[in-house]
């Protein structure tokens, strides 16, 4: 391990210049506690800062060094390998190595945190031997608990001393962390003094004092704490009452955050595994045999809506906890609902820990502390998820693995896929990426055998497909209808609802504007501070901008031709539901959009009414697309098929093609066959034929075709650089610089596109371009070029310029077809 006496440690400050290791020394009395993963503060320059531990040098650089002034936790947040893979992916992604360290750990450990000692519940009072450990156990028993610190500042109390007596079971230390976001706090009243002692207490009060009295006797019999909402309702006291007695020193009264369980209420039926079809039995197969040989492989589940995936999902998990490993589910935000959980609660019980981005920063800190603790051996979350710190991971499985919710669109700008596949790498684990539509990269590697393939091409027994009809809204138009509503769509609605079934209309938010329209210039009205249209929000009629959050009121006239004839769109849902209204009136609709859905639980809450029968059409945007299964949908209504091929996105076909495809899979899931209606300005592009015929292998091929000729990803390798400035000269003269530079530094072949503007050429008052560089991705990593990428920051001495990189298609090391 080298010298053990020096650490190296990256400290907790974001920017090019310090992205690198310092060396400091380790105190005697902390030494123990130094272990790679942990977190500790350290003096840099005229502060004290933190940082993580990431190694032990053999030679430190110099022979002046600093010591660690303290650790930050118990145990330490990262594993020895979560390190490695945080310097694999600060290469990889091109970012500074603390923001990926920091991606990794929960964002409460960046916020403020205390140590906190108390006696072990079953501390039984022992002959102790020295006399500091009577001093701090005697504090304790007087303020049940105490700071690290405080009780460090006790004369003869050491860190040592400290270690030794939780060791021996005599103390407890936790870790806590203040939550910032939804704090839960509750207040405990509990007995300060011995049964005995209350009771005694409660003969010497005063005949006036029988409120108190009763309170006495109330916790003389239990021994027990309880909350003060339910102290003072069940025995009718009111709080002066206790107020008196905690100023006696008979009760105590602490505040405490609330056992975060955001499942707490939820019965998780108990679910035994299904036998499996022989198709499903086959893709099981796939799995275990690597499975079991301890050996690495990247599987990819290709199976259609409704083909029993998540079936497989358990019984390999199954398998996995079987041999003493853990297992990590992926699953996209969106899908990430309560009917998916309860799946896998259901079959594991106790042993998953669920990683939610609407938890609590508090809430996410809980679970993660089970898997870090080793409580669960099963986290099922979204992207993040894939940083779990388990020691014997066996098993990653990606649900949806097309989703685009698995790229992060922030620093560090990481792939989950690839960071998964580094982590099975490393353990000689199995990764399962499952989805109904592949992303084409994805499909492109199982088709040069890089990743094995298991189809899943049947319904669990044999459920049909929906029948789908692509109406042309052109023809619509040319005769005569102006509605959203096509008039087949219009039927087929009506039809379902009269033999009492449900249909789920979708509509794709990016698609429709919902923005504020002069009818005499034609102008839009933007904001003021982002090249984008305002977007009209009815409920509380104002304008706001999506971006940086600018809002106003509605005016009366245009801004830019004061003319009074403004037309206003409300949200694309909002439009939706109103044209409903008009034409059928009674229709029982539940709108499910970002306006809906805003509060904590809404997103269940609605689901579960539309489950129920409440209403006959549930509308919404993306988050209706996935996941759901009701079996009395008969009928999916897609309003606008193409509003996403119009997106500067070369990955626009792929994604229509997907959501197209999923949507249809919301049909027909049970008894009753299904109906797909879309309606599109484009009926004939690719992707809407190919999926409206559940044409797969026809859409993929094309769609390689037209990458490989527009020299896209998977084939070529792509860097997206943007820029941004608050002043418009600047940036170009940075932009243009930097591509003047970065072309003479381009591998052969490579191409170097832009400066130009950026799709959204200003937020929040800052001008942005982009530059675009692609190579084949047969080449070797281009050190040259990533090496003036690296220096791209720090060549601008311009404080007001940012440079953004993102990257697509890593190249894994594993990566073996050359
Ligand atoms: P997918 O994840 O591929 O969309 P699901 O796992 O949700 O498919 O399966 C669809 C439905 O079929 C679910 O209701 C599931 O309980 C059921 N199912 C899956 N496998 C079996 C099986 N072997 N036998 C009976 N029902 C099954
Ligand atoms: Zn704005
Ligand atoms: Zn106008």
């Amino acid at each position: 391990m080298g010298n053990d006496h020096v650490a190296s440690i990256i400290v907790d400050v974001a920017t090019e210049g310090t992205d690198k290791a310092f060396d400091y020394l380790v105190p005697k009395e902390l030494s123990p506690e130094i272990e790679i993963g942990c977190r500790v503060k350290v003096p840099f320059g005229p502060r004290k800062i933190m940082g993580y531990v990431v190694g032990f040098p053999e030679k430190p650089a110099t022979r002046r060094l600093k010591p660690i002034l303290d650790v930050m936790d118990i145990a330490p947040p990262l594993t020895p390998e979560l390190v490695k893979l945080a310097r694999w992916m600060s290469q990889a992604y091109l970012c500074p190595l603390i923001t990926v360290l920091h991606a990794m750990v929960p964002a409460v450990l960046k916020g403020k945190y205390q140590r906190i000692l108390r006696l072990h519940p079953d501390f039984a009072m022992k002959k102790l031997f020295v006399e500091a450990e009577e001093e701090l156990v005697r504090l304790l028993q007087k303020n049940r608990e105490v700071t690290l610190n405080r009780a460090l500042s006790l004369k003869g109390v050491d860190r040592s001393l400290i270690r030794e007596m939780v060791d021996e079971g005599l103390l407890v230390m936790e870790e806590r962390v203040k939550d910032r976001t939804t704090r839960k706090r509750r207040i405990w009243i509990g007995p300060n003094r011995s049964v005995d002692a209350l009771r005694q207490s409660a003969k010497t009060l005063p005949k006036s004092a029988a409120r108190q009295k009763e309170a006495l006797l109330f916790f003389a019999k239990t021994g027990k704490e309880v909350s003060q909402p339910e102290l003072l309702s069940q025995l009718g006291i009111s709080k002066p009452t206790v107020d008196r007695l905690v100023e006696k020193g008979l009760l105590y009264r602490e505040e405490r955050e609330e056992y975060r369980d955001p499942f707490a209420g939820h019965s998780f039926e108990k679910t035994v595994p299904l036998p499996l079809t022989s198709e499903q039995e086959k893709a099981f197969q796939t799995i275990l045999g690597p499975l079991r040989e301890y050996r690495h492989e990247t599987i990819l589940l290709h199976g259609v809506t409704g083909s029993g995936k998540t079936e497989i999902y358990l019984q390999a998990i199954t398998e996995v906890l079987n041999t003493g490993r853990q297992a990590i589910v992926l699953v996209p935000e969106i899908s990430l609902t309560p009917q998916m959980v309860k799946r896998f609660k259901g079959r594991f019980g106790e042993k998953v820990a669920v990683l939610h981005s609407a938890l609590s920063d508090g809430e996410r800190y809980d679970e993660w502390r089970k898997i870090r603790s080793g409580e669960v051996e099963v986290a099922i979350g979204a992207r993040s998820a894939i940083f779990a710190p388990f020691p014997h991971l066996g098993l990653v499985i990606i649900d949806e693995e097309h989703e685009s919710s698995y790229k992060q669109e922030e620093q560090p700008r990481y792939h989950a896929r690839e960071v998964a596949r580094w982590r099975c790498v490393e353990h000689d684990a199995v990764l399962v990426m499952g989805t109904a539509t592949p992303a084409l990269e994805s499909y492109y590697s199982a088709q040069l055998g890089r990743y094995r393939w298991a189809k899943l091409t049947e319904r669990v027994q044999g459920r049909p497909f929906p029948q789908v009809d692509v109406v042309d809204m052109r023809n619509e138009l040319r005769s005569g209808n102006r509605s959203i509503f096509s008039q087949p769509l219009k039927k087929a609605l009506e039809n379902c609802v009269d033999q009492g079934e449900q249909a789920v209309l979708f509509l794709n938010r990016r698609g429709f504007s919902t923005f504020v329209l002069c009818r005499e210039c034609g102008e839009s009205i933007q904001c003021p501070h982002c090249d984008i249209a305002l977007t009209y929000h009815r409920v509380n009629q104002t304008l706001r901008c999506h971006y940086c959050g600018y809002a106003c009121g509605v005016p009366t006239q245009c801004p830019s031709c004061s003319s009074k004839y403004i037309r206003y769109f409300g949200t694309g849902t909002q439009r939706v539901e109103e044209e409903l209204a008009r034409l059928m009136p009674g229709l029982r609709v539940i709108r499910m959009d970002v306006d809906t859905t805003r509060r904590k639980g809404a997103h269940e809450r609605l689901l579960t009414a539309f489950g129920e029968g409440k209403a006959d059409v549930l509308l919404g945007t993306q988050m209706i697309a996935k996941g759901l299964d009701f079996p009395k949908v008969t009928l999916v209504g897609v309003i606008a098929a193409d509003t996403m091929l119009n997106l500067p996105d070369f990955r626009a076909a792929e994604r229509t093609f997907q959501l197209l495809t999923q949507v249809g899979g919301r049909a027909g899931r049970h008894q009753k066959p299904g109906r797909v209606v879309i309606q599109s300005y484009t009926p004939s592009h690719y992707s809407i034929e190919m999926a409206s015929n559940f044409n797969a292998d026809a859409f993929y091929q094309q769609e390689c075709k037209l990458r490989k000729q527009q020299r896209y990803p998977p084939f070529y390798r792509l860097f997206t650089l943007l820029f941004s400035h608050p002043d418009r000269v600047a940036l170009m003269q940075a932009g243009t610089r930097s591509a003047k530079m970065l072309s003479s530094r381009l591998p052969k072949g490579g191409e170097l596109l832009g400066p130009v503007p950026a799709p959204v050429p200003r937020i929040k008052d800052r001008y942005r371009i982009q530059i675009m560089i692609k190579y084949d991705h047969h080449m070797d990593e281009p050190t040259i070029l990533i090496d003036a990428l690296r220096q791209l920051k720090t060549s601008f001495k311009d404080p007001d310029l940012r440079i953004g990189m993102d990257r697509e298609g890593v190249t894994l090391p594993i990566d073996g077809d050359g």
